[in-house]
């Protein structure tokens, strides 16, 4: 059966706030509190983020509320400011047609003496963290003998930060006759200790994991070497052309690294952890939510309960230690009926938790094809002719259109030196470090011929376009003797004595700490031949020596004279 808002005998000002916000029908939990809480019981709800608490409490809240006593009748907590802020502005949505109502929110780090001042006029709806609540209690400025509905919100994440002895105290100064809502996300001990204390026969809820795990995100996987977990971010974030992605890290270390990188690579990047302090937050989030940061990087706790909409992504940049933050996590995206995904970076040491999550999700999990370079060449290019398409059908280029005559003119170049010229400024695309067949861990087997999804509108037509996944370049930089690389055990690949091939002298060796997968990029990128058809590589110490076609010799050599391999320029020639 459909449950609408208007079945939920709301009042008039209430269900004309929600209708503007574009909400048709209520969500499951608030399809199931709004009754009860209506009708005066305790809730009891488990639901994870993004399931539309704050309206679930919130609305009952506002029904309730006495417009006429201007003492506080409501009191909110909430884990952190964020998440204050966050709830009074649903509520001063939802209450937009209601004259009258004052809402406070209050939290440490901004003064308290203008929270102080607030409350003297009134506000019969107060939000506000738990510590600051019992300070603003210490102080008599706010008082609770008038409150008969109280809403612990997040629950497990106030105990997690130290609240419990808080929340005690102020509930025992709550009056008795209270209704109490209590939401969290996990229903552990303590929470069914707070529970059982300061609720009456409570009405429980959950919202199971079935109607979370949203049909709306697609959810991927990448098997992924560790230290290829940066590159393949990137080439996803440039392939899917995300423009609001959060990337997900078990650890703190782990956020500043990666945000470090990514903001390197030119990539506008901010991060969040519990250690920043409640301005930083609020500097990041906004920045966030404007646009002027499209990637937030965080940790689990530090980005529970945040509310942006439009997310087109979310990345699990390591696999979460808990099934239920993988849950957590991906339910940032997929909103409000848009559509979201959910790629996840799997690297070998963490595949069984890929296969725990699927467990316990009920959901397969797809497994995705890293774009190769040339995906991302082609999808930028794409991008590039829509741009260039766009530009001319909105006019204004009279400034512009006498360039090209004046190019050939000044410089003599063809028509498409020029256009590969401007081509290459607007786009800056970088050679990527890796090659495509050392990113994944399993290169040697190939993935089901799917593809990547915008492959092949571009694509280089030269028969090349197949290189990814097909060769397993180890990372054997042994003590003992030149590192043989072993490709010469696949049997598509150039051997050593291969007629046609030339044996090249690299000056740089394992002294340089370089690999094989160093020179084969840096071969591969500079003179633009495919990694496929570089054939054996020696290592000794202070140099080393590959085998190239011949007729791609002279081109690698001089592409590669005065470049540089692992920072050490080179002296690259013919061996003897
Ligand atoms: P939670 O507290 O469970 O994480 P929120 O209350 O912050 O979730 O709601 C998440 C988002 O969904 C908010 O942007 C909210 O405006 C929106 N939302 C809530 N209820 C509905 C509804 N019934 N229909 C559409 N959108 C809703
Ligand atoms: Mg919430």
């Amino acid at each position: 059966m459909e449950v609408l808002f208007e079945s939920l005998e709301l009042s008039e000002e209430i269900l004309k706030a929600v209708t503007e916000m574009g909400f048709t029908k209520p969500s499951p939990i608030q399809a199931e509190a709004i009754p009860s809480l209506l009708e005066g019981r305790d809730v009891l709800g488990q639901a994870q983020t993004g399931t539309g608490k704050t309206a679930a409490f919130g609305i009952p809240a506002l029904e309730k509320v006495d417009i006429s006593d201007k003492r506080t009748q409501v009191l909110m907590l909430c884990p952190t400011r964020e998440l204050a802020v966050q709830v009074t502005e649903e509520l001063r949505r939802i209450a937009k047609y209601k004259k009258g109502l004052k809402l406070e929110t209050v939290y440490g780090g901004d003064s308290i003496e203008r929270q102080i001042r607030s409350l003297k006029i009134g506000a019969q709806i107060v939000v506000g963290t738990p510590g600051r609540v019992m300070d603003l209690i210490e102080r008599k400025a706010l008082k609770l003998d008038f409150v008969n509905y109280v809403v612990l919100d997040e629950a497990d994440e106030m105990l997690d930060m130290g609240f419990r002895e808080d929340i005690d105290t102020i509930l025992e100064s709550v009056p008795d006759n209270r209704q109490t809502v209590l939401f969290s996300a996990t229903m552990s001990k303590p929470i069914m200790a707070i529970a059982q204390k300061f609720q009456e026969d409570p009405v429980m809820i959950k919202i199971t994991r079935k109607e979370v795990t949203n049909e709306n995100i697609e959810q991927t996987y990448f098997e992924v070497k560790q230290r290829a977990k940066i590159e393949v971010t990137c080439r996803l974030l440039d392939a899917y052309d995300l423009k609001q992605v959060i990337i997900f890290c078990n650890t703190k270390r782990k956020v500043d690294e990666v945000t470090e990188e990514l903001s390197a690579k030119g990539y506008s990047v901010e991060s969040l952890h519990g250690d920043l302090r409640q301005t930083q937050r609020n500097q990041v989030m906004a920045k966030f939510r404007s646009a002027a940061a499209n990637i937030l990087v965080a940790t689990d706790v530090a980005a529970r309960g945040i509310d942006v909409s439009g997310i087109d992504a979310v990345i699990n940049f390591d696999l979460p230690l808990d099934e239920e933050y993988y849950v957590h996590r991906i339910g940032r995206t997929g909103r409000a009926g848009l559509t979201g995904k959910a790629l996840t970076l799997v690297a070998k040491d963490e595949k069984f938790r890929l296969r725990q999550i699927e467990t316990y999700t009920k959901v397969k999990i797809d497994k995705g094809v890293i774009p190769t370079f040339e995906d991302i060449v082609g999808v930028r290019k794409a991008r590039f002719i829509a741009q260039v398409e766009e530009a001319v059908s909105s006019g204004d280029l009279d400034l512009y259109e006498d360039m090209l005559g004046m190019l050939h003119h000044t410089t003599g170049f063809t028509t498409e030196q020029i256009v590969a010229a401007l081509v290459k400024i607007n786009m800056g695309l970088q050679k990527s470090e890796f090659a495509d067949h050392d990113l994944a861990w399993d290169a040697d087997r190939r993935p089901a011929e799917r593809g990547f999804e915008k492959r092949g509108r571009f694509e280089d037509r030269g028969g090349r376009g197949d290189e990814r996944s097909s060769g397993r370049f180890g990372d054997r930089g042994g003590d003992r003797g030149p590192s043989r690389e072993s490709r010469e055990r696949d049997g598509d690949r150039p051997k050593r004595n291969d007629p046609g091939m030339v044996r090249l002298f690299v000056s740089v060796g394992r002294k340089d700490r370089v690999q094989p997968r160093d020179i084969v990029g840096a071969i591969a990128g500079e003179a633009g031949i495919p990694g496929r058809v570089i054939g054996s590589i020696d290592i000794f110490d202070a140099y080393s020596f590959v085998d190239v076609p011949e007729r791609d010799a002279r081109k690698v050599v001089e592409a590669m004279t005065g470049n540089t391999i692992k920072g050490k320029t080179v002296n690259i020639e013919v061996a003897r």
